[in-house]
């Protein structure tokens, strides 16, 4: 079975891409911590704020805006998924602190990159396959992420409140004499737009992607700060799906399989096509983000978990071969 490469990011054999609105329906607090603060602001902690380029008349005007900054969004989407893959029984690294199948199956980057600059293409793939779908979908030390979030920036201006807040001693529960404090946040209703795009994500990465950004939407997971003091909890208003290159047979269009022990084809059903793409509006897109999410966890995650036991155990005995074969080296 000849497989496509779809384990690194070259070639391009597949790009998608979701414009996405999203609606917080609670106050949203992304900070810039207290160190990053303007300086004289009048509050103790600001929400985070970024220059946004808006039509004005015949002209633009450039205005400092609260947005959701990509890496933000990104993190809540990686662990999202860490969830969705770990209660499957797959391994899934945060990809802090050395947890990520770089130092976990090379001990170290440096191996990993001497493995990478030594062996065949193909060597190279089967260690890759050995990869968590974490670290395969959001990166690994010197492994590019093959998903990128950008910043979300409020579709109209997002008007933002101040609270004060009174600390709590944690010992005797009581408000803390001399410890109040103001905190701004987003106030509810704003609408922030931006695009997740992606590159070579098998079907069954798509569908972690998918079941991953339905369950920040459907608020099991929260964006920002103070989410335990009811904040961050934001819903999807409005999607679109873009990917190329799609398969357009008789009256269908398909995305077929990429990585082809695992991948069934998915029917990109109500989809515009256009050329060798494929454009979803709102309802099919969101459509198919629900198709994507249950066949993740209907059909993808049990496939997968038998597969993996296999793909890393081949990438650990190539890697074993490797190291055995630099460490005769020079004798
Ligand atoms: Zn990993």
């Amino acid at each position: 079975m000849n497989q496509p490469p779809w384990e690194g990011l070259f070639p391009t054999l597949r790009r998608i891409r979701f414009n996405l609105k999203l609606r917080n329906i609670e106050p949203l607090r992304i900070g810039v911590g207290r160190g990053g603060d303007r300086l004289g602001a009048p509050v103790d902690l600001s929400v985070y704020r970024q220059q946004v380029v808006r039509k004005d008349g015949g002209g633009y005007k450039i205005s400092l805006e609260p947005v959701i900054p990509g890496s933000s969004l990104k993190g809540v989407l990686r662990t999202a998924s860490m969830a969705l893959a770990a209660s499957c029984g797959l391994e899934a690294h945060s990809g802090v602190g050395g947890d990520d199948c770089v130092n976990k199956i090379f001990g170290n980057t440096k191996t990993f990159d001497e493995y990478r600059g030594e062996r065949t293409p193909d060597d190279v793939r089967s260690a890759l396959r050995g990869f968590c779908p974490l670290c395969l979908l959001y990166g690994a030390p010197n492994f590019s992420s093959r998903v990128h979030v950008g910043d979300f920036v409020p579709t109209t201006g997002a008007r933002v409140g101040v609270k004060t807040g009174v600390g709590i001693n944690r010992r005797t529960g009581a408000a803390q004499v001399g410890m109040l404090y103001t905190v701004e946040y987003v106030e509810p209703g704003a609408v922030f737009e931006g695009s997740i795009s992606a590159v070579n994500t098998p079907n069954w990465m798509l569908a972690l992607l998918a079941g991953s950004l339905l369950a920040i939407g459907q608020g099991w997971l929260k964006i920002g700060g103070f989410k335990s003091r009811g904040m961050g909890r934001v819903e999807i208003v409005g999607v679109e799906f873009k990917v190329e290159p799609v398969k357009v047979e008789a009256n269908s269009c398909l995305l077929p399989p990429l990585d082809l022990e695992v991948d069934e084809p998915l029917s990109l059903n109500g989809c515009r096509v256009k050329g060798y793409s494929a454009i979803c509006g709102d309802a099919a897109a969101y459509r198919l983000l629900e198709e994507l999410a249950t066949a993740w966890s209907s059909k993808y995650c049990s496939k997968l978990r038998e597969l993996f036991e296999k793909r890393r155990k081949t990438a650990q005995q190539l890697i074993e071969a490797y190291q055995a074969s630099s460490e005769g080296e020079g004798f």
